[in-house]
């Protein structure tokens, strides 16, 4: 588009100029009918241009300087990948926690992509229309630098050749996958606060700080190539959030309930899915940045306090699950990491019992818990190993049907019982692992009872292909499930001691190192 800007106007008027004032009200529509999902959550808005665009940034600034970051960072991946950085690595253990991230993560960018792009479309002003839309883009260049950067992995070690199959399928991948899925099929004041508020504002954090910093630690160039770079465009989005939930707050009084029910939901939701990120830093990373429970006082405990107290003035109260998340800081990576190890022939990444050394990391970052309640059962799991005998689980765990993670949670007073709770809708008993996401289920069943749990699937059949035949005598169904899943048996499974990846690792690094 040609339009003259005169240089000489000031930022915030040519700011208006590039962005506000592109916007129009449509005259031969009917305003409800070009934007039909602004009104049934009852959220109310009376003029869209107090919305304030902390950054007004224009999109041609917009453009310019992304492109810049772009070409920083394939720099330093190309000259990574070409000197065979993979080898610099602290362990390929460390390997792992990237597999879970591309199939974990990454397809989560991508869906905030289509989120961003759909809200920004639903919403009539022009300021959070603009603000989503650069989010979108920001989100699309995370996936793809994301896949792009671990893209290298995939030539040398095994588990990451399937990521995307992988995402709608494998178990553990449907809590990352449901709580997307559940975001964007919510209306667009929803999304927002679930995303761009509970997400990128009070949780993110805790999801790229330690998997960045662990890559730093670890000497992955390649991941923290990726993190520094979208880094920069999480102020941004950490802003909108804050400033589309204070603007939602000061439009109507009567937001305010809707908005509390929402931080309750999204709060819980958030924290569910970060059990990965809690057993992928004190177990996966074979140098350590920090534990579990030091990071959630820091990015939620001291952060997270200090922006509830501020939200305090529009009635704002902290999250209704608060208080249990941070009681779980003692016990969430040993319960998560014991599922996995149980589970390690079911999961395209290898697991591994941690070692004398790991342990006693353990026992100094939680002096209360690790030694009392959890030592034991992974020192019987090495033993039980060492004797030929690694155990591995083959009967399928309940699900929580809210967040979909199995019910290994406890009690949160007593670390010792497994916490169920059971709802009846319609003449159907549905479980949940919580007060948390039972609430959230009781709260919108009819959206709950759909989700689609995975072992559930498995039992009724519907996880295996086509050729598969339940009816042959030396039916293995657990055989099939991972054929479904594109996973290879004994290589992308199992125990990190003695697979491929090992093999490989040592021998490359020996060749590397040695004369
Ligand atoms: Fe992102
Ligand atoms: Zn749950």
């Amino acid at each position: 588009m040609d339009m003259k800007v005169s240089k000489k106007l000031g930022l915030k008027e040519r700011y208006n100029l590039m962005t506000r004032d592109l916007a129009w009200t449509p005259t031969y529509q009917a305003v409800q009918d070009v934007y039909p999902y602004v009104e049934y959550e009852g959220i109310k808005i009376h003029d869209w241009d107090k919305f304030e665009d902390p950054f007004r940034m224009t999109m041609d600034a917009y453009w310019k300087y992304q492109a810049e970051k772009e070409k920083k960072l394939y720099a330093i991946i190309d000259a990574f990948n070409q000197n065979n950085g993979h080898l610099g690595l602290t362990d390929a253990r460390y390997i792992n926690s990237l597999k879970l991230f591309l199939t974990g993560v990454s397809p989560l960018e991508y869906m905030a992509h289509r989120g961003f792009a759909h809200v920004g479309r639903a919403f009539p002003g022009a300021g959070p229309r603009v603000a989503c839309l650069m989010q979108s883009l920001d989100e699309i260049r995370h996936s793809q630098t994301q896949i792009h950067s671990l893209s290298n992995y995939n030539k040398f070690y095994n588990g990451f050749q399937n990521w995307r199959h992988q995402h709608d399928r494998v178990w553990y991948l449907s809590v990352p996958k449901s709580f997307f899925d559940d975001a964007i099929t919510a209306g667009p004041f929803e999304y927002m606060i679930a995303i761009g508020f509970a997400f990128e504002y009070v949780l993110t954090n805790l999801l790229f700080v330690p998997f960045i910093s662990g890559a730093a630690y670890n000497g992955d160039m390649g991941a923290m190539a990726f993190g520094f770079s979208a880094q920069s465009d999480e102020s941004r989005h950490m802003t909108l959030g804050l400033e589309i939930i204070k603007f939602i707050l000061e439009q109507d009084p009567d937001n305010l309930p809707i908005v509390q029910a929402w931080i309750d939901k999204w709060f819980w939701r958030g924290y569910r899915v970060l059990t990965l990120v809690a057993m992928m830093m004190d177990y996966m990373l074979p140098k350590k940045v920090m534990s579990w429970k030091e990071a959630w006082e820091i990015y939620a405990e001291q952060n997270g306090g200090a922006l509830f107290a501020d939200l305090a003035r529009y009635g704002i109260k902290v999250p209704k699950g608060w208080e249990q998340a941070c009681k779980d800081k003692e016990h969430l990576s040993h319960q998560a990491w014991a599922v996995f190890y149980n589970y390690g022939a079911a999961a395209p990444f290898h697991t591994w019992a941690p070692s004398e050394k790991d342990m006693e990391w353990l026992s100094a970052k939680y002096p209360d818990t690790f030694d009392k309640y959890y030592r034991p059962r992974y020192e019987h799991w090495a033993k039980e190993a060492a004797e030929g005998r690694r155990f591995y689980n083959t009967t399928l765990p309940m699900l929580c049907q809210t967040c979909q993670v199995p019910m290994f949670f406890t009690e949160p007073d007593d670390p010792t019982q497994i916490a169920y709770r059971e709802s009846t809708y319609h003449g159907m008993k549905y479980h949940t692992c919580s007060d948390g996401c039972k609430a959230i289920f009781d709260n919108e069943p009819e959206k709950y009872i759909q989700s689609w749990l995975p072992v559930q699937q498995i039992y009724q059949g519907n996880c295996f292909t086509p050729e598969a035949n339940p009816g042959a005598p030396d039916f293995n169904p657990l055989m099939e499930v991972l054929k479904w899943y594109r996973m290879e048996f004994g290589r992308d499974n199992l125990d990190y001691e003695g697979s491929p990846d090992q093999k490989n690792f040592n021998a490359w690094k020996q060749a590397a190192t040695g004369n």
